[in-house]
């Protein structure tokens, strides 16, 4: 089969600035995989896939499943339904992997067409909301003085899930007064976290992201009932198809294009926690600015974001949306707007 587009992957070792530590563990190395899309007349499209092992990925996976992608590419970028349908029915995981392809289809579409993607879907830059930083697990006194170095950004994002979590919350309320969001990522038992319930309110906590493991639905509606603090559902929401089941029991969904596979099912995931009154919160990987700005064009449809992915590296292979002083900046050039460094 002869295909007009042509695919080359990368990986980019990226580097955070600190070891990245969440209650599943972590590091400071990531690797992800860029994916550029080449068409005839030599215009390029780009993605990135920020394979998690939590979810099955690593760079060797994207890139074996890029190899089997590549043989369903469209003949017409434009394409981009058919494009999304067809990889997920060759194989329905590799979500990073199809989130790459679904972001340089539309890279290249935006580029042919010379509009940036927000653009396209008729939205506002300017209604961007603001972003969170994430301030990760570690020593007490490295945690303040994270605190310290997020100074320009005004809402923080804070890893918990440990046996020191009230320590932890003392230790960021003592540094800052600023708006904090708490993420325990699977790691509360249900009565370890309606026992956290009040020490959250205690400390002016305004989320709480993923209390339990995602399977524990009927758990996450019971922590959402006794809570004064939205519970927003990560783990346990890939793709659409996780929400009317979350419906009830939990107040909003947290979108992420290396899980949901596409912008498309991005908007659709957005279009139906719409439906159901739920709050939509978009997060991230640790990615560089090229999947960042992917995220960051949709934003000016959601309620929550934490696109600080980028901002976490050391350096930053590209350039695009950016969160400086935590407020989302979408680039004007075409499709996604990102250029190399
Ligand atoms: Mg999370």
């Amino acid at each position: 089969m002869t295909h007009q587009l042509r695919m080359e992957a990368e990986v980019l070792e990226l580097r955070t600035r600190h070891p990245f530590i969440i209650a599943r563990g972590g590091s400071s190395e990531h690797r992800t995989v860029m994916v550029r899309l080449i068409d005839r007349d030599g215009r390029e499209g780009w993605g990135e896939a920020a394979p998690a092992s939590y979810y099955g990925e690593s760079p060797e996976t994207v890139l074996a499943a890029l190899q089997s992608y590549a043989t369903v590419l469209p003949a017409d970028p434009f394409d981009l339904e058919n494009a999304e349908r067809a990889q997920y029915v060759l194989m329905n995981r590799n979500a990073s992997a199809r989130a790459a392809l679904s972001t340089a289809l539309h890279d290249l579409v935006g580029k042919r067409l010379g509009v940036p993607l927000y653009r396209l879907w008729g939205l506002d830059p300017d209604q961007a909301p603001r972003s969170t930083f994430t301030i990760g697990l570690d020593t007490a006194e490295r945690m303040h003085q994270k605190v310290l170095e997020a100074e320009p950004y005004p809402i923080l994002k804070v890893k918990l899930g440990t046996d020191r979590d009230i320590e932890i919350l003392k230790t960021i309320r003592n540094a800052t007064h600023k708006e904090i969001r708490v993420d325990a990522n699977c790691a509360w038992t249900v009565k370890q976290a309606i026992r956290m319930l009040p020490v959250l309110e205690e400390f002016g906590v305004k989320a709480l992201e993923q209390p339990l493991v995602a399977e524990d639905l009927d758990g996450l509606g019971e922590v959402s009932r006794r809570s004064s603090i939205p519970v927003i559902a990560d783990e346990s929401c890939e793709t659409a198809a996780d929400i009317p089941r979350l419906v009830g029991k939990v107040d909003g969904i947290n979108i992420k294009l290396a899980k949901c596979g596409s912008l498309r099912e991005a908007l659709r995931m957005i279009a139906l926690a719409r439906a159901h009154h739920l709050t939509v919160m978009v997060g991230c990987m640790i990615e560089s600015s090229l999947a960042i700005t992917a995220a960051a064009h949709f934003t000016p449809l959601v309620d929550l974001v934490d696109l600080d992915g980028a901002a976490l590296l050391a350096e930053d292979p590209f350039v695009g949306a950016t969160i400086a002083g935590g407020q989302v900046r979408l680039p004007s050039g075409p499709g996604l707007g990102v250029t190399r460094r």
